[in-house]
C-alpha cells in the first residue's frame, strides 16, 4: 500500500549488511508495497504465492529471499529459479547479482537453451543460485551435473505463464520431484488463473498468498502535498490565487515536466494563457480540441518542447510521457481513482515524482481528505510553497 512503503527502508526489514548493502548500490531503497508484504514472509521459511500486477517488483522479493538463503561455504547448487524465457531468466541474473555484489564467493548462473552443454558443466561446478528454463535444468539434473540435495529454495517466476504452456508443466513437475522434500517453494505471479491454482495446490501444502489491491497503483518514489488557499467566496478570486499558487510551485520545484489538471475545459485553457503570460511555456488539451491537435499537444510534451501541459481529465488517459515527474491539480476530481490516476502520471516505478493539490478551504479540502482515506494516500499538508524546494 501506497502509505506504508514511503516511510519503510530496506534496513527495517532485518536483512543481513551484505544483501543491504548490495540493494542500495542497485539504487533499491524503499521496498515496494509487495516485497514489503513478501519478504518477511518469505524469509520465514513459508510457501508464497506472490501475486501483483507487472512492474510491482516481484523480482527483488525472490531474490533478497534467495541471497538471504546462500551459504557460499559450499559449492553445492541451493536455489532454483525458474523462468519461461530466456530474458527473463538473463534479466533475473542481473537483479540478483547486483543485490548480491558484496556477498563474497557468491555464484549466480544462468541455463538456458541454446549453448554448449560443456559450458554448463563448467558453471555449474560452483553454483549456489541457478536461473533458467526448466528444459536444460530439467537435462542438468538429469544428467547428473546439479546435486540437488542442498536446494532450500524452488522459485517460480511468471508461474502463470510456466504453467499455461502444457509442455512446461511435466518439465517442472519432474524438477519438483528431483528435489528434497523440505525446501521452501515461492511462485510469483500477476495472474492467478485456475489452472495455475491447481497447479500449485499439487505442491503447496499450505502456501502464503501474498497480494496485492489491483486497484491500487504502487507509486513508489511519489511524494503527495495540498496546499489551501485562503478564504474566498469570489470564485474568481479563489481561481486567480490558485493560480499564483501554481506559478510558485512551478518556480520553486526542479522538475524536468508537469502535467496541471483542472476539471474544466474552460479553466484549464485560462490557466494556460496565465502560465504563458507568466513565462512558463505551456500547452492545453481537452477534448474540445480536434484530434490532430491533441496529438501536437502529447507531441510537444513527448519531444520535450513544452514543459507543462494543462488537461481535463477527459483526454489524461491519453498521456504517457516518461519525464513528466510533477503533476498538479487545479481542482480535486470527483472519484479517488481519477485522483490516483492524474498523480500516477508522475509516479513511474522507481521514479521520484510530486503531485501536489490545491485546494479551496471547506468543501475542497474536505473532498481531498475522502480521496486520501480512500486510496490509503498520505497526502501532507503544505503551509508554505518554498518547503518544496528543500525536496
Ligand atoms: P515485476 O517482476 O513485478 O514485473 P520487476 O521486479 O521487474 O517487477 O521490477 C520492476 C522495476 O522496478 C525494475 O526496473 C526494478 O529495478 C524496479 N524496482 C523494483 N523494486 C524496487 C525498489 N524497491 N526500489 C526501486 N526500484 C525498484
Ligand atoms: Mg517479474
Amino acid at each position: 500500500d501506497v502509505r506504508i512503503s514511503e516511510n519503510v527502508t530496506f534496513s527495517e526489514l532485518l536483512l543481513s549488511d551484505n544483501v543491504l548493502s548490495g540493494l542500495t548500490k542497485s539504487g533499491f531503497y524503499k521496498p515496494s508495497p509487495i516485497q514489503l508484504k513478501a519478504i518477511p514472509l518469505g524469509r520465514c521459511g513459508l510457501d508464497l504465492v506472490v501475486q501483483a500486477k507487472s512492474g510491482t517488483g516481484k523480482t527483488c522479493v525472490f531474490s533478497v529471499i534467495a541471497l538471504e538463503n546462500t551459504e557460499t561455504g559450499s559449492p553445492l547448487l541451493q536455489v532454483l529459479i525458474l523462468a519461461p524465457t530466456r530474458e527473463i531468466a538473463l534479466q533475473i541474473h542481473g537483479v540478483i547479482s547486483s543485490i548480491g555484489q558484496d556477498i563474497e564467493g557468491l555464484s549466480v548462473q544462468v541455463f538456458i537453451g541454446g549453448t554448449k552443454l560443456s559450458e554448463d558443466k563448467i558453471k555449474a561446478k560452483r553454483c549456489h543460485i541457478a536461473i533458467g528454463s526448466p528444459g536444460r535444468l530439467m537435462q542438468l539434473i538429469d544428467l547428473g551435473v546439479f546435486v540437488t540435495t542442498n536446494v532450500r529454495l524452488f522459485v517460480l517466476d511468471e508461474a502463470d505463464k510456466l504453467v499455461e504452456e502444457g509442455s512446461f508443466q511435466s518439465q517442472i513437475n519432474w524438477i519438483f520431484s528431483s528435489l528434497p522434500a523440505n525446501k521452501q517453494m515461492i511462485a510469483l505471479s500477476a495472474t492467478y488463473p485456475e489452472l495455475l491454482a491447481e497447479f500449485l495446490t499439487r505442491y503447496m501444502r499450505e502456501p502464503t498468498f501474498v497480494r496485492l489491491d489491483p486497484s491500487q497503483p504502487s507509486l513508489l518514489g511519489l511524494k503527495q502535498f495540498y496546499l489551501v488557499t485562503k478564504p474566498c467566496s469570489l470564485p474568481y478570486i479563489m481561481f486567480e490565487e490558485k493560480t499564483q499558487h501554481v506559478i510558485d510551485i512551478l518556480s520553486s520545484v526542479s522538475f524536468q515536466q508537469a502535467l496541471i489538471f483542472s476539471n474544466y475545459h474552460s479553466r484549464a485553457e485560462t490557466i494556460c494563457d496565465a502560465l504563458n503570460h507568466a513565462g512558463w511555456p505551456s500547452t492545453f488539451i481537452s477534448s474540445t480540441l480536434d484530434q490532430s491537435q491533441r496529438i501536437e499537444a502529447i507531441g510537444k510534451l513527448k519531444q520535450f518542447k513544452c514543459r507543462v501541459l494543462i488537461s481535463t481529465d477527459l483526454t489524461s488517459r491519453g498521456i504517457d510521457a516518461q519525464n513528466v515527474d510533477m503533476v498538479i491539480n487545479m481542482d480535486i476530481p470527483n472519484d479517488w481513482e481519477t485522483y490516483m490516476h492524474r498523480i500516477g502520471r508522475a509516479g513511474r516505478f522507481g521514479s521520484r515524482g510530486i503531485a501536489v493539490s490545491v485546494v479551496g478551504p471547506g468543501a475542497e479540502e474536505v473532498k481531498l481528505h475522502s480521496i486520501a482515506a480512500k486510496c490509503n494516500a498520505s497526502i501532507s499538508a503544505l503551509h508554505d510553497v518554498r518547503t518544496l524546494k528543500e525536496l
